[in-house]
């Protein structure tokens, strides 16, 4: 399979230019030229199959050209290493829970396999291979955790120095080997502004081969594509095979991407909500027609602060840029403030499932989209334990559960550099690894 370029679409690339590239030569997305569809033979055995077992008959026709098969199989099974389980939370909604990864939130899963496949795509030169991300917090742990002890490739995390939780800290900093921190003196938007210099810094790339992971990559996106096939077939071994609604929190829309070109692949699926916090960019586009990015809310539920989703394109794309077609698949729902902490404590005393903020969007999407006699789920994509501080205003008690059983993990260890805002530093200390 080749990939193709959203903008000049006769642009077509291989699986390892599009991933080590990002984004293609005209500042677009890629998208797989074409979606196959999955055989019959395969939905007869999805009820009994792993998720490795799944992974590498989703993934391959993508990748096939690039890998060979013992490759493939041999990255999905350290992949999908743990469990992505579908519980009942009431009669009417189950969640599937995508945080059971290294670093509790679902981007565990997009950072594994692209980190694998860079391993194993990455051509042989003498160059030293670098994977420089900014993060505000999240995606740092979840590359880092991604990356760690991966043959051939060094990670340099920049992140925002007293500006994260010493939890999200501990992520980044106590692994050691091939991963390395560095606090930077300064802002979020100080970080990125290093990494762009040195991806325009071409004295650095002729030394270092420097690469990103960030989430447009295609790397991380096709594998959440997998634990759909899991989630529907369980949920219809349960609900009497009837096809659920499926409700993703979304921030830059790349999860919700993923299931839509699942649903393509054969995936049956009623239909689709996104739930987003009030950054809702999506929901005014489905109502009015117009594409109007505004600036970005700080929220609860703030890994989903995006006020112009990236992977916006790819999924308007996959309706051929109908918003017709899109609303008929399709429903975006906004959630605020006030409604997460409500939904965490309603949820919490009438089912006792306790929900982060990012999945009490999912949920109350779900529950309001939910017509009839209607069933679905909504996946969760982080654990509390990240978002501890909302637990605490609403649930105290169950806070400081957390907070004992996690322990250890609240506490500052590991190491890490700091440096002054300043490039020059950075790229002395890149030249120099
Ligand atoms: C990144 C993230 C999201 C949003 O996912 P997108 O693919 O960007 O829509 C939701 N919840 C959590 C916890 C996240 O870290």
């Amino acid at each position: 399979m080749q990939f193709k370029s959203l903008g000049d679409k006769r642009q077509v690339v291989s699986l390892s230019e599009a991933v080590f590239k990002g984004l293609a030569d005209d500042g677009s997305l890629f998208m797989p030229e074409e979606i196959p569809a999955l055989s019959d033979e395969f939905f007869q055995k999805l009820p009994g199959m792993s998720l490795p077992e799944i992974a590498f008959s989703v993934l391959k026709p993508f990748v096939s050209e690039d890998l060979s098969e013992d490759e493939l199989r041999e990255m999905v099974e350290s992949t999908f290493s743990f469990p992505i389980p579908l519980k009942p939370v009431n009669d009417h909604i189950h969640v599937l829970e995508l945080f059971h990864g290294p670093t509790q939130a679902f981007k565990d899963v997009g950072a594994r396999f692209l980190s694998r496949l860079m391993s194993k795509l990455h051509p042989v030169t003498d160059k030293k291979m670098v994977v420089l991300t900014a993060t505000s917090g999240d995606t740092g742990g979840a590359v880092a955790h991604g990356f760690y002890k991966v043959p051939g490739i060094d990670v340099v995390v920049l992140y925002p120095d007293g500006k994260i939780s010493p939890y999200q800290q501990n992520q980044m900093t106590s692994l050691g080997h091939n991963i390395h921190a560095i606090a930077v003196d300064g802002a979020f938007d100080d970080c990125q502004r290093l990494v762009k210099q040195a991806f325009n810094d071409r004295e650095l790339r002729g030394e270092v081969a420097v690469t990103s992971a960030n989430s447009i990559n295609l790397g991380r996106l096709l594998p959440q594509m997998v634990y759909y096939f899991q989630g529907v077939a369980r949920f219809m071994e349960q609900n009497g095979q009837q096809p659920p609604v499926v409700c993703v929190p979304s921030g830059n829309f790349g999860n919700i991407t993923a299931a839509v070109i699942a649903h393509r692949m054969g995936l049956p699926v009623k239909r689709f909500v996104a739930a987003t916090n009030v950054n809702d960019v999506v929901l005014r586009f489905l109502k009015s027609g117009n594409y109007d990015p505004k600036d970005t809310i700080v929220t609860l539920a703030n890994a989903m602060d995006v006020g112009d989703p990236s992977n916006w394109p790819r999924l308007f794309e996959l309706y051929n840029q109908d918003t017709e077609q899109l609303k008929r698949e399709v429903a975006a729902t906004v959630v605020n403030d006030g409604e997460i902490k409500e939904t965490i404590k309603e949820v919490f005393s009438k089912n006792s499932y306790l929900l982060d903020p990012h999945s009490a969007t999912g949920y109350l999407g779900l529950s309001r989209q939910l017509k009839g006699e209607e069933t679905g789920f909504f996946v969760s994509t982080a654990h509390p334990v990240k978002f501890l501080e909302t637990i605490d205003a609403v649930l105290p008690g169950e806070a400081e559960k957390i907070r004992e059983e996690f322990g250890d993990a609240f506490r500052v260890k590991g190491t890490h550099e700091t440096m002054d805002n300043s490039y020059s530093k950075l790229k002395e200390y890149l030249l120099k690894m």
